[in-house]
């Protein structure tokens, strides 16, 4: 912000910017002493730039008592030479606005004006956005004003997921049980193990039993076999022996 004093009278066509000399500012009351903000003059360069269309200062500096005339806000920053409405040719007040908006600017103002909508800005630092629709003002923040332009998100094709393969899980290899050698009735059998068959369903019940020894297949049922010492019977076995004739 550097704001310097011209004047009206012998400033005139002093041009600031490209396009815009000290009589686009100066107070419409014929104030000769006309202060303008250099940076609203390279900010209304920016938008006349952008737009490539000209830019017209409805009204830049006023007067305290121009603008109270006017029915200015008491503390407008039109008094210090800040600011300044404006028109586009050709151009929705409204863009103005969201190019401001879109161009960093802080104070950004919409106006539907009996003498046609207008786009107020300045250079405040601090930001501050509003309308005034039939004399009314909104004001906004910069999260929900409607100046700020709606992000178009880019649409994303949606790349096909990266399919992990599964592991192929490792074979359980089941132990292959060592058949039992081929049994039958009347072999003879050499046990090697004292075991308790608790799903022994034998002549006896489950319990320790003294096999080891050489015992006679008496009968085989369902995988068990029945062995005794001759003809008497001592138990179901599964396991532990061998045959031995
Ligand atoms: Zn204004």
């Amino acid at each position: 912000m550097s704001i310097k004093t011209y004047s009206a009278k012998t400033q005139s066509t002093l041009s600031l910017s490209k396009n815009f000399t000290v009589s686009d500012f100066i107070c419409k009351d014929g104030t000769d002493i006309t202060p303008i903000d250099s940076t609203l003059v390279q900010m209304l360069q920016q938008i006349h730039d952008h737009f490539n269309k000209p830019v017209t200062i409805t009204s830049g500096y006023r007067t305290i008592s121009y603008n109270a005339k006017i029915g200015g806000e008491s503390d407008s920053l039109h008094c210090k030479g800040m600011a300044a409405d404006i028109q586009v040719t050709d151009v929705n007040p409204l863009d103005v606005c969201k190019y401001c908006m879109s161009a960093g600017f802080k104070g950004i103002g919409y106006y539907n004006a009996s003498n046609g909508n207008i786009t107020h800005i300045d250079t405040r630092t601090e930001a501050c956005y509003w309308q005034r629709i039939d004399g009314k003002y909104i004001y906004y923040t910069a999260q929900n004003t409607p100046f700020a332009v709606p992000v178009v998100k880019p649409v994303v094709t949606p790349t096909k997921p990266v399919v992990t393969p599964k592991p192929t899980p490792k074979p359980v290899i089941k132990p292959t049980p060592k058949p039992l050698p081929q049994l039958r009735v009347g072999a003879k059998l050499s046990v090697s193990t004292n075991k308790v068959f608790p799903t022994l369903t034998s002549t006896k019940s489950s319990r320790i039993l003294p096999l080891i020894g050489n015992y006679d297949v008496l009968a085989i049922k369902n995988g068990k076999i029945l062995i005794g010492k001759g003809k008497v019977p001592t138990g179901y076995i599964v396991s532990g022996y061998k045959v031995i004739g």
